[in-house]
């Protein structure tokens, strides 16, 4: 028998992780089991939208906890019923499948695409992808996602995939045949280092796989639920997609996912699609509680107030440092450090109890809480101030 010495050994080494362990969160605030207060930039990936443990989410789970945990999903449940139909409600979709995770949104979301093709346009399977593009790690998801750091990995990869460029239409157009059925992008590349796709884009490749009768899937699962600043990114663009998918901060920190599509794209029969725990009570009511708050005009025009701010803090941070661009909407937004400094800058920050993300080694990410406040942006920006000040300097002497 193998018995761990150390209290992390006995999970997997998946990543690399700081050696502290955290124990409670409340709003912005993150707190480690030596009493440590980190102010929390990350916020689980873009996942808890309320902040930590926000108490509509807690009530909810709470409350939902003593009525009904699981029915089985071969039986209808009310809080899945509800949110369902809000979710219908406040997007051009018509139906909903519920899933645990985005990966799983995403593959669901590539099943229905291929049904469509198999059903409506004979045979028809390739999804058109993009470099830099990421969808998640299942096998399909990890096929479709264009990060070059996947591509030696797991072979073979699922086949149906090609990749275009982004924000280049024309590079679309090439990779277009006869067994073509879609186009599957994030409309902000999320992990490659937050790359808006720009809304003439989204509105060609809606004019473009009309042409072609070709569903536009668009992965929502960073920048859907009212983090960009409208409950969902598309709405920018004055486009409809035929399919969506939803994930992060749909559950507001539990595991809750949807696929979501118009009538004419949702054709999955009996047998196709399901999974145990999908649209179970527990988690479908935190997402009722999200949603109220998250759907509120009020509340998405103070994103879209807290993401200027935090951009225009970011720009000024940018000049008084020489470094690059400020890129992203409402409150998924990145700064170009110029050099590969950024995991310095997220070290330094830990110390100083501030959590940040680098998704490359020269970019930073910002990705608060929802309801993040000013003076909660205005501290990240005073401890990134002197970081970058000190590094700079340290830089200067070197
Ligand atoms: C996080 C993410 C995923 C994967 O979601 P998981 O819940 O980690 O499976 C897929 N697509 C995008 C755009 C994401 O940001």
């Amino acid at each position: 028998m193998n018995i761990a010495t150390h209290p992390f050994d006995a999970l997997m080494e998946i990543t690399a992780r700081p050696a502290v362990v955290f124990v409670r969160g409340e709003g912005s605030l993150l707190w480690d089991d030596s009493g440590k207060r980190y102010l929390d930039f990350v916020q689980g990936w873009a996942v808890n939208c309320l902040g930590h443990s926000p108490p509509a989410v807690a009530e909810a789970l709470a409350a939902q906890s003593k009525l009904l945990l699981t029915p089985s999903p071969a039986f209808y449940n009310a809080p899945s019923l509800k949110l369902a139909k809000a979710l219908v409600e406040q997007s051009c979709f018509d139906q909903v499948f519920f899933a645990n995770s985005g990966a799983e949104a995403n593959e669901g979301a590539i099943k229905l695409a291929r049904k469509y093709g198999a059903l409506r346009k004979g045979g028809a399977h390739e999804i058109i992808t993009f470099e830099g593009g990421f969808h998640g790690r299942t096998l399909a998801t990890m096929s479709a996602s264009g990060k070059k750091a996947f591509e030696p990995l797991f072979e073979p990869k699922v086949s149906g995939f090609p990749k275009a460029q982004w924000n280049d239409i024309a590079s679309v157009k090439r990779l277009i045949s006869d067994k073509t059925i879609g186009v599957m992008l994030e409309p902000i590349q999320g992990e490659a280092g937050v790359w808006p796709a720009t809304d003439q884009f989204l509105g060609e490749l809606r004019a473009l796989t009309k042409a072609h009768r070709l569903l536009l899937i668009v992965d929502e699962i960073q920048t859907g639920m009212g983090r960009t600043g409208k409950l969902f990114h598309y709405e920018h663009a004055g486009i409809e997609p035929d399919i969506m998918t939803l994930g992060k901060g749909i559950g507001g920190g539990v595991p809750l996912a949807a696929l979501l599509a118009t009538e004419a794209a949702s054709c999955f029969e009996h047998g196709d699609q399901g999974g145990t725990f999908n649209g179970n009570p527990l988690m479908c009511a935190a997402g009722l509680a999200v949603l109220e708050h998250v759907a509120e005009p009020d509340f998405l025009k103070s994103v879209t107030d807290a993401g200027l701010y935090l951009e225009s803090e970011l720009q000024r941070i940018s000049a008084r440092h020489g470094l690059g661009e400020v890129r992203g909407r409402g409150l998924l937004l990145a700064l170009d450090l110029k050099i590969p400094i950024a995991a310095s800058v997220v070290a330094l920050a830990f110390e100083d109890g501030v959590l940040l993300n680098a998704p490359r080694p020269d970019t930073l990410r910002f990705m608060p809480a929802l309801n993040v406040s000013r003076a909660e942006i205005a501290l990240m920006i005073e401890c990134l101030d002197a970081i970058l000040a000190k590094i700079g300097a340290a830089r200067r002497v070197a």
